[in-house]
């Protein structure tokens, strides 16, 4: 097992070998997990890409959506039906969305053939988020979600476990137990910021720790993505943090791109066009052949 490297001064993951055996690196020349979801490898050399709305706002943007970023090349389309929005007073767009989101999602997949990441919120509505997900996306807020996780991770669907922005990596590899105790091996860790006091905060609405990266890599096997457009919230500062994420370590990078981004129905800040997704992979490509990776 992977000794501490601080003995003693990072109590937190002193007792890592015994409380996540799964997850936990034996030694730090352990292999990484690599794994294949709808033929493409997480976990190697190649560098998968997540792209598209923040929300499944209409059947036309999400097709759109679709062809559009595969063709720029994306390797899955991102999309909430389901959005854990920070206030009740939701838009007649967010009402209409949920399962119909889920229908749009679906069709987006035929039409273009790009695989789906979607959240899943509630365990009720898990067997229609399987129809359509490749990947489910355990969103932040429900990291330490157990009964939910433990639900999701029972269906051996493919899972990306967002960290809480309020979590230690202890906490966040402890969730990660919770699906690979139940067998299920493909788990992607997401990286999307952290909650920092208010007099650091200024700048941004959660702060990316690009840390955990190579953090989390001492400590466990599993993938590690990185969200930069929920970390900064301001598009202008995706492309430098998206390239910081390669140049840190990331196994994959979650994007937000819509086709008209001003006009997007959440978060309109934040997420970035067509245009600049396009300049941004050209550009994330170049970093990653620096460091042996590839992109694309
Ligand atoms: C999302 O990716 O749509 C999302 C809500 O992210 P997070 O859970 O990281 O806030
Ligand atoms: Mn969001």
């Amino acid at each position: 097992m992977l000794e501490n490297k601080f003995p003693g001064k990072d109590i937190e993951l002193d007792d890592i070998k015994t409380k996540f055996p799964l997850v936990a690196k034996k030694n730090s020349k352990d292999k990484n997990s690599v794994f294949e979801i709808n033929g493409v490898q997480f976990g190697s050399n190649y560098i998968p890409i997540f792209a598209g709305p923040n929300m499944v706002e209409n059947e036309k943007l999400i097709i759109d959506t679709a062809i559009n970023v595969k063709k720029i090349g994306a390797n899955f389309l991102r999309g909430g039906a389901f959005k854990p929005l920070t206030f009740p007073y939701r838009s007649e767009k967010y009402n209409e969305t949920r399962l119909d989101g889920l229908k749009w999602l679906g069709m987006a997949k035929e039409e273009s053939g790009i695989g789906i990441i979607t959240e899943i919120m509630e365990e009720k509505y898990l067997d229609d988020v399987c129809k359509v997900a490749d990947i489910l996306q355990i969103g932040s807020r429900n990291m330490q979600n157990f009964p939910l996780i433990t639900a999701c991770a029972k269906t051996g669907k493919p899972i990306m476990l967002k960290r809480h922005f309020g979590c230690s990596l202890r906490d966040w590899l402890g969730a990660a137990e919770y699906i690979m105790v139940e067998g299920n091996n493909k788990i992607i860790l997401c990286e999307r910021g952290v909650s920092v006091p208010h007099t650091h905060r200024s700048t941004s609405r959660f702060l990316l720790d690009l840390q955990v990266v190579p953090a989390a890599k001492d400590y466990t096997h599993l993938p590690i993505a990185v969200d930069p457009s929920h970390a900064t919230f301001w598009r202008d500062w995706v492309e430098p943090m998206s390239l910081a994420s390669i140049a840190s370590g990331a196994d994959a990078i979650m994007l937000e791109v819509h086709p008209d981004p001003e006009n997007s129905a959440v978060d309109p800040l934040q997420p970035i066009s067509f245009n600049a997704f396009d300049d941004l992979l050209k550009k994330m490509k170049k970093i990653a052949s620096a460091i042996d990776k590839k992109i694309g």
